[in-house]
This record gives structure tokens, C-alpha cells and sequence, in this order.
């Protein structure tokens, strides 16, 4: 019988949690909040991290002798890396908060713009300091960090005909040999860039379109085998390759 862990107290509150368990599962409980791993520990092989708990939650993975994946539930994963033991699969959670942290960041520089945190400094005193703010629209905004969330955060701000680099079909005209010594696949995911074609050219030159493939379930990219596979035809080939993989080690 499959086994799930669940981060509930028990099985009556995982019950009113999920509105019903499903039949055929096994469960034991883990909260991460300082309750001791299940003793089912030497079962587990996909392992999804407790949110925002720290390193701490992967100390035992030496006690997990059937650990074949650990997904993060946040983008950053550095923390984990050294926790991580030979041959596991990490994966993290690149994309899942974008758009919330998005709306944070644009939240943020709304309210310093408009001296918010100041006022409320002066409310428990009931002083009316007054001051000019300054409005968002029609500044020139920086974003430093420009990756899913700097990206997230302009798409914020203004609607495009291309919203996410995942969408944009770049055909590069290249002068540079650069282009030739790394894989394709490489440039592709450190451009963030799903439909890449690159040239070799004496002058070098860009053009951006919308890419005509349909968009991978799992990995967000829009890749022309999307669409051909009977399994799983929400799947590219990379991820379906994955998935097949899990299953068959299940
Ligand atoms: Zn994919």
C-alpha cells in the first residue's frame, strides 16, 4: 500500500484538513515543528521538504536508504545542497512563488513610495505628519536580480505581447564562437529561454516572436515535443522521461 506523509497531528486531522483520505493510502505524521520523523523514514523516496522549516528536515536523509528525489517548496535550494546525499535528485520549487512575490515587491515599493511605513510609526502616537509620496507610475523602475520573479515583477507592471521569456521564440544571429562551445540546451536555461536558434553570422543580430509550441505542465517550457507523447501529452520529452523514471522505480 502507498504511504504518505502528511504534516498533520493525526489521521482525524488530516481527515477534516483534505476533506477525506483517499483509500488505499497509508499515513504517518509529520508537522517538522519538533515532533520526531515517522519511523517509516527508511521508506521514504520522494521527499517534499517542509515549508520554510530550514536545512534541519533533510539532517536524517542518511536514513533514507531509499531516496531517489528531494523537492524544495521554494526556489532557493542552496541550503540544502550540502545535505543532499550522492546520487539524490534535487529539485526546487523555481516558479511556484513568482507571482506572489511579485506582488509583494510591488507592494513594498507602493508603500515606501507612499511613506506608509512612516505613518504607521506615527499612528500609536497619534501624530499627523503629513508628507508627499511619490507614485509608481511613470517611474523608470530597476530591477536587480532579473530571473522568474524580476521577470514576474515587470510582467506586474505592464502587460506585453511576450509576458515570460519562456514564451519568446530568440533566434540569434552569433560572431561568437561562444555560441558553438556550449550546448544549446546550456544557453537555453541560462537565458531562461524555452525556443532558441542561434546562427553563425559575420554581424551579430537578434529577433524575438512568440513561440508556436505549447507549454510543458511540468517545466513551464514551451518545447515542440509538448503535445507528442500518448503518456503524457501535457509533457515534454525531458520531463516525460523523469516521470517515467520515477514511476518505473516505484
Ligand atoms: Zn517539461
Amino acid at each position: 500500500m502507498p504511504l504518505a506523509w502528511v504534516p498533520y497531528a493525526d489521521r482525524a486531522e488530516a481527515e477534516r484538513r483534505l476533506n477525506g483520505i483517499p483509500a488505499g493510502l497509508e499515513l504517518d505524521f509529520y508537522r517538522a515543528d519538533g515532533d520526531e520523523l515517522p519511523g517509516s523514514i527508511d521508506e521514504v523516496a520522494f521527499y517534499v521538504l517542509p515549508y520554510m522549516k530550514g536545512p534541519a528536515v533533510l539532517e536524517r536523509a542518511a536514513d533514507m536508504p531509499k531516496l531517489q528525489v528531494v523537492q524544495t517548496l521554494t526556489a532557493g535550494y542552496e541550503e540544502f545542497l550540502p545535505l543532499v546525499p550522492p546520487g539524490v535528485t534535487l529539485c526546487n520549487a523555481a516558479g511556484l512563488h513568482d507571482t506572489s512575490t511579485a506582488e509583494l515587491a510591488v507592494a513594498l515599493a507602493l508603500a515606501s513610495g507612499r511613506h506608509l511605513d512612516e505613518f504607521a510609526r506615527n499612528q500609536p502616537s497619534g501624530t499627523w505628519r503629513f508628507a508627499f509620496g511619490r507614485a509608481l507610475a511613470d517611474q523608470r523602475v530597476l530591477i536587480i536580480g532579473y530571473g522568474h520573479i524580476g521577470q514576474a515583477i515587470e510582467h506586474a507592471r505592464q502587460e506585453k505581447l511576450i509576458g515570460n521569456t519562456l514564451e519568446a521564440r530568440v533566434i540569434l544571429n552569433s560572431d561568437s564562437d561562444v555560441t558553438d562551445r556550449i550546448p544549446k540546451e546550456e544557453l537555453e536555461e541560462f537565458f531562461i529561454l524555452s525556443d532558441l536558434t542561434i546562427h553563425r553570422a559575420d554581424e551579430p543580430s537578434a529577433s524575438v516572436t512568440k513561440t508556436p509550441y505549447k507549454k510543458c505542465a511540468r517545466c513551464w517550457r514551451h518545447r515542440p515535443t509538448v503535445g507528442t507523447s500518448k503518456t503524457h501529452p501535457d509533457l515534454c520529452d525531458r520531463c516525460e522521461s523523469v516521470v517515467a523514471a520515477m514511476t518505473k522505480s516505484k
